[in-house]
């Protein structure tokens, strides 16, 4: 089968090296299977009739049945056109042709029922149509043809090439018919029936020519369940050959340091998530495999505890840590607040980062490596070569998407053996979005605030409220509070922004003046330890107002911090929109996150302000999201290991389907893990002409 469909598309009927040539380079299409998988982008109802009265202009096709009253040549020579009449009970309409004067002259029957179809044009403030579709209304109902007719993507070269839509449909008649009963099954029967799947025959024949509305939708269903089973069968499987293949340290036992902490230090009772997701990490950490757990908490939901818990149990079966931060900022808060929460033990902890001094940088170098040093925080900067640890057994990652692929790569080989890693994300990505971007990584939730926060009162003014907003500030420093006022920078208008910064900072500074008021500023363009000096002013309680960009925007602690305004909201993103408002709601303070907008708001920025107002939860957030933004984005930030490309499927409506496709996927390898048996041949053979042998299918003995 598979060399039939392998068959070089110029040599279906009607292609030929030059339209071949043409298909190549503007659709792609190479071969017999490359057309069957050409998919329509949408479809014409030709079940739906209009009245002629019903007509208008904005319509993008109407199809209309009626009886032809009149037909006139109209014109001489080079100007000859048709004009006809066709009627139903609501009124008339013009049909006109420019071309096929002479043969529609000959065939249109007056008095004779036609149905016609076209796109409705207007000319000199009446409507017709043009060169309209026809048949008399008997052909009509002897047609076999479809009633929903398929559309597929059309350029000018394509067109120009007869090349588009209706020819490609053309083609499509002409190929269909030899693949008739040869299109082999490549899901396994089971899966089939369980899930109530057409045929794959049937889905593909029906995409193209759909025989009902009902049967167009199962098809569409059936190989949008085809994709996602098959990228899930990869993904699983490439995250059990990695398992078989890594070996991790076994940390065997609960020590002195996880109980000692955990009976002394612990501030507070964890939430049960917490304590799931430990639950979750402990049994990685013992089977002797390397963990490669993605820990995903909204901003606030406690990560951190969960880390340092962790890392206990790596120090007590004899490792050492590192917790890498993206910042310098981050890293040295992770780094307090660690040597706080460990305060009385006997564990040794230090901060690697670039403005650390060479002579306290060789202290740590050479402490790290005779092992006199357990936990080492920082940025990067701990990852190069030249830190090297006596026995690293667990590495976890802060705010994992500003690290690459890469980077982790390189902290596995800080060890004989791979340590275990542990990537902590304050983004949170619908779950079902989770299994295919980071579809080899295993995923733990944090879904649970830790108790008595307080909800953050979000509101959205425009700029005529500016007044008002300086009172609801002078009122909240008045109450000993501390502000954030933020600017979006983005990079392409750095300067622009960068300006609107100063402006805004100078505003505030006019309204807030010294000495009865203190206002820090943070931005980009700073040396690193002015930045540093004038955050550490901020979380030290000693200014009251922080204007910034969104520098602050990842894990900067300031219990009482309370306000959070976000200026020009409406150029930032959903998703930065939640976790610069997780900036505040730390502390026990009623908190509020104020949204400024200008007066003209897109469609887009006007849901996105809607959603920040209406929810606090970060994952309906994330929904929301991705449904504007599409997954497409999101492909930057996709981790694993097996290309994403669906031609139907859409990761950011189709979650229930990803979900019951994993769950189907892992039912397979779950009792064939290699793909051996006889009833899942037709799946190895398909993955393997669909990968060239890219997945090994036999590489798990
Ligand atoms: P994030 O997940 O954003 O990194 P943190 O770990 O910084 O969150 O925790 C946010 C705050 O909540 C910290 O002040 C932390 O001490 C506190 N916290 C964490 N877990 C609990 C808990 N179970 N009960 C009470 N407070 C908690
Ligand atoms: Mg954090």
């Amino acid at each position: 089968m598979s060399q039939l469909l392998s068959t070089s598309i110029e040599y279906l009927k009607g292609v030929g090296p030059k339209r071949a040539e043409i298909l190549a380079s503007e659709l792609g299409i190479r071969t017999y299977r490359g057309l069957l998988h050409h998919f329509p982008f949408r479809y014409e109802d030709r079940t739906k009739f209009y009245k002629i009265s019903e007509v208008n202009g904005d319509l993008p096709y109407v199809q209309l049945v009626g009886e032809l009253i009149h037909v006139q040549e109209i014109g001489e020579k080079f100007k000859k056109r048709l004009v006809a009449k066709l009627k139903d009970d609501t009124g008339t309409i013009e049909l006109v042709w420019f071309k096929g004067v002479t043969y529609f002259k000959k065939v249109l029957k007056v008095g004779e029922k036609y149905v016609v179809f076209a796109k409705p044009n207007i000319f000199n403030s009446k409507i017709n149509l043009v060169h309209p579709e026809v048949e008399t209304l008997i052909e009509h109902k002897n047609s076999v043809q479809s009633k929903l007719q398929a559309v597929y993507h059309s350029s000018e070269k394509l067109t120009k090439f007869a090349l588009g839509s209706k020819n490609i449909s053309r083609l499509m008649k002409t190929l269909l018919p030899q693949l008739k009963y040869k299109l082999d099954e490549n899901l396994p029967l089971r899966i089939i029936t369980e899930h109530q799947l057409l045929d794959r025959e049937t889905a593909l024949f029906n995409i193209h020519f759909p025989v009902s509305i009902e049967l167009l939708k199962k098809s569409i269903a059936r190989i949008k369940f085809e994709e996602l089973f098959m990228i899930q069968l990869e993904l699983l499987k490439l995250k059990l050959v990695n398992l078989e293949k890594s070996n991790g340290f076994v940390f065997g036992d609960i020590g002195e340091k996880f109980n000692g902490f955990y009976a002394n230090n612990l501030p507070f009772e964890l939430t049960g998530a917490q304590k799931r997701v430990l639950k979750e990490i402990r049994i990685d950490l013992k089977r002797g495999k390397q963990m490669n757990r993605l820990l995903q908490g909204d901003v606030g939901s406690g990560k951190t505890i969960v880390a340092l818990m962790t890392i206990l149990m790596g120090l007590d079966n004899g490792f050492q840590a590192a917790l890498m931060a993206p910042t310098e900022i981050l890293a040295t808060q992770h780094y307090e607040g660690l040597k706080e929460l460990l305060k009385g033990m006997d564990v040794s902890i230090e901060l690697l980062t670039g403005s650390v001094r060479a002579k306290k940088r060789r202290e740590i170098h050479a402490a790290l490596e005779s092992g006199t040093l357990d936990i080492l925080i920082g940025t990067h900067a701990l990852i190069e070569d030249k830190v090297i640890f006596k026995n690293i057994g667990i590495a976890i990652i802060d705010e994992q998407h500003r690290f690459g692929v890469a980077q982790r790569a390189k902290l596995y080989k800080k060890n004989t053996i791979p340590p275990h890693v542990l990537i902590m994300t304050a983004t949170p990505i619908p779950r079902t979005l989770a299994m295919t971007l980071y579809g080899d990584l295993d995923v733990s939730v944090i879904d649970e605030l830790p108790p008595g926060r307080k909800e953050i009162q979000t509101l959205h003014w425009y700029e005529n409220k500016r007044l008002r907003l300086f009172g609801f500030m002078e009122q909240e420093i008045a109450k000993g509070r501390q502000i954030y006022v933020v600017y979006p920078l983005i990079e392409e208008s750095e300067k622009l922004d960068y300006a609107t910064l100063e402006e805004g900072y100078q505003h505030i500074f006019k309204r807030f003046p010294a000495p009865k008021y203190k206002v820090s500023i943070v931005h980009g363009k700073m040396k690193a330890h002015v930045k540093q000096f004038e955050m550490d002013r901020f979380v030290n309680g000693e200014t009251d107002i922080m204007v910034s960009t969104t520098v602050i925007e990842v894990g900067v602690n300031v219990p009482n911090a309370s306000v959070m305004i976000i200026e020009s909201a409406e150029r930032f993103g959903l998703s930065q929109l939640h976790q610069l408002r997780g900036r505040v709601g730390r502390g026990a303070e009623q908190s509020y996150c104020i949204l400024m907008t200008g007066n003209k708001l897109s469609s887009d920025g006007r849901l996105r302000m809607k959603t920040m107002t209406a929810t606090n939860d970060g994952f309906q957030i994330a929904e929301v999201d991705l449904k504007l933004r599409g997954p497409g984005d999101l492909r930057g930030t996709q981790q694993s290991g097996t290309p994403i490309n669906l031609k139907l499927a859409n990761l950011a409506t189709d979650g229930e389907l990803i979900q019951k496709a994993r769950k189907a996927a892992f039912s397979i390898l779950d009792s064939d893990p290699n793909l051996e048996r006889m009833e899942h041949q037709n799946l190895r053979q398909y993955l393997g002409e669909k990968n060239r042998g890219k997945t090994n299918w036999s590489s798990i003995s």
